[in-house]
């Protein structure tokens, strides 16, 4: 499928896609860790619930002592006490959740009238309050399941195991009341007492069982209590039918020791009901702290990520494009828009552009070292080819030689032709040349009317045959419109210890002694003909350097 979509358009896709594939991750994740936060949240709702619940059993369970006490001796404080209570309970009611089901406390207000005329036997209302407070232990156990699974649920447990050993507590004090006096034994007070204080260590038992450590502690701090210990001493006693001197140990005492002991064990429902929310509440803080941090670094680090990758392509096109526009101004308008005809930022585009690019600067290459008019080497051509025949020559000890050709009296040719014929001599020159040498020779316009071949693998004698071919060739040679002219030759073989600026002047003054003895002639530089010096008329032959006149 071929979509024409523009490179940097699908950087920009890139970037959106990946962006909108995390923001989806996300997305999930949150869902994920979400559970985990509701399940926190969840549980600190219920433990809340379970406090309400457990400040209701308290007032329900002062209503019952209170309605007891009331239908027990209806005068004194003990009716304005008991409607002071009612107010109070039905306050804890109204906190606990409306919406629980079933209702709590069913047949309250009934019950209540019923107490008010004294129209219920106490025993009757006693084991309604109790009934009651029954159905609100069931509530706090299906509060404690549902949590299921949470890491404070067995705390939960263990706490609703506390506040009914508190109950059977409370139950035991209640019988205490009803003591029988000294030396009238009275199994069926001791039974009853027993099962009680037996319930009560039931209680105790699971709570210890189910609790973390820390409430364990706690509790276990609170047993340890002198009023704890005698109350327990007292309540095992009973349990075990052994009387309690009602002298040494009065009831009312009796009474006020185990309350010191359901007070305890209220603190100690308390307290540990307040840790463990302030637990939970600081667990849940935790993870809400870490999931924002978490997935807020994360996200920060994949928008940077996203953002880096993004620009870091389109500085690298803009730098791509920036090469483009370099090159573009290099080689000229026209030559640019030979060369990238049709470019757009597409792959396929932008490597058919960089190879004409190349194949520009390969031609530029060309025409630096070549002579616009003949299309021979100029002299930085000849320069960079015959530096390594030189090498080879001296290093491999092979033969080298060099033929410098000027034709004769070309001032006059153009004086008396024209520059334009003068020009296509020249080219004429050059394609003899070029037609007559070898292909490893190397040829290369010096400049003016004046050419030079180097010949490899070519002794002087050799090369001045050469030079000899291409003497006679010009002169014969004769094409329409052109004048006639002729060429002189000087030759020089490559010698230990030469250079090119050497090679040149020894060819150079060999060809001065062909224009000496007349034109039209090749001459090969000797040892004698150094001897005679530097010919007069010496030219620029600083080969080596040179390269500014290329
Ligand atoms: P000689 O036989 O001593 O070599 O005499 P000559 O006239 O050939 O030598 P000279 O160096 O005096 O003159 C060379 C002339 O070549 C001078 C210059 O105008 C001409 N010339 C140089 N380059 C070009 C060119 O590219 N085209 C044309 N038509 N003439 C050129
Ligand atoms: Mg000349
Ligand atoms: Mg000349």
């Amino acid at each position: 499928m071929d979509l024409k979509i523009s490179i940097k358009t699908r950087i920009w896709l890139l970037g959106l896609l990946f962006l909108g594939s995390l923001l989806l991750v996300f997305g999930l994740q949150y869902q994920l860790s979400g559970k985990e936060l509701t399940s926190h949240r969840t549980m600190l709702d219920q433990l809340a619930q379970a406090e309400r619940m457990a400040r209701l059993v308290h007032e329900v369970q002062k209503e019952r002592g209170l309605s007891s006490a009331f239908l027990a001796d209806a005068g004194g404080n003990a009716r304005k006490e008991m409607s002071a209570q009612r107010i109070a309970t039905d306050f804890r009611l109204s906190q606990v959740d409306s919406a629980q089901e079933p209702a709590l406390l069913p047949g309250l207000g009934a019950m209540r009238e019923k107490v008010d005329q004294t129209a219920v036997e106490e025993r009757e209302s006693f084991d309604f309050y109790t009934l009651s407070l029954n159905g609100i232990f069931e509530q706090m156990d299906r509060l404690s399941l549902a949590a299921n699974g949470h890491p404070a649920q067995h705390d939960l447990i263990a706490l609703v195991h506390l506040v009914r050993a508190k109950e059977y507590l409370g139950q035991a004090r209640a019988t205490v009341l009803a003591m029988p006096g000294k030396g009238r034994p009275d199994p069926a007070w001791h039974a009853a007492m027993g099962s009680r204080f037996g319930l009560f260590e039931a209680g105790i038992q699971r709570f210890l069982k189910e609790s973390s450590p820390s409430m364990r502690a706690t509790l276990t701090g609170a047993l340890g209590e002198p009023a704890m210990q005698s109350s327990m001493r007292l309540l095992r006693a009973a349990r075990d039918g052994r009387a309690i001197d009602p002298i040494s140990m009065p009831r009312t005492r009796w009474y006020g020791i185990v309350t010191e002991a359901i007070n305890l064990l209220r603190e100690v429902e308390r307290y540990s009901l307040i840790e463990l929310i302030d637990q939970t509440q600081a667990i849940h803080d935790k993870v809400r702290a870490e999931i924002l941090l978490q997935r807020g670094g994360l996200l920060l680090i994949s928008v940077l990520l996203t953002w880096l990758a993004i620009s870091s392509l389109l500085l690298l096109m803009r730098a791509f494009e920036s090469v483009l526009r370099g090159a573009r101004r290099a080689a000229g308008k026209q030559e640019w828009e030979r060369g990238v005809k049709g470019m757009r930022d597409e792959p396929i585009d932008i490597a058919q552009s960089f190879n004409q690019l190349l194949d520009m600067v390969d031609s530029l290459n060309i025409k630096a070292s070549t002579d616009a008019l003949t299309g021979a080497l100029n002299r930085h051509g000849f320069h960079e080819l015959a530096g390594g025949e030189l090498q080879r020559a001296l290093r491999y000890h092979r033969k080298l030689s060099m033929i410098i050709a000027d034709v004769d009296h070309f001032k006059r040719i153009n004086d008396s032709h024209g520059h334009a014929v003068g020009d296509r001599v020249l080219i004429e020159l050059a394609c003899l040349i070029r037609d007559n040498m070898r292909g490893t020779d190397i040829f290369a316009r010096w400049g003016g009317e004046e050419f030079i071949i180097l010949t490899p693998e070519t002794s002087a004698e050799e090369a001045a045959r050469l030079a000899e071919k291409l003497r006679l060739l010009f002169e014969t040679f004769h094409a329409k419109d052109l004048p006639r002219f002729t060429v002189s030759f000087g030759v020089a073989e490559f010698a230990k210890g030469d250079n090119l600026e050497t090679l040149f002047a020894k060819a150079d003054q060999a060809l001065y002694l062909a224009k000496d003895t007349g034109r039209n002639r090749v001459e090969t530089f000797t040892r004698t003909d150094a001897k005679s010096g530097p010919r007069p008329s010496s030219r620029n032959i600083r080969v080596v350097s040179d390269r500014s006149r290329a």
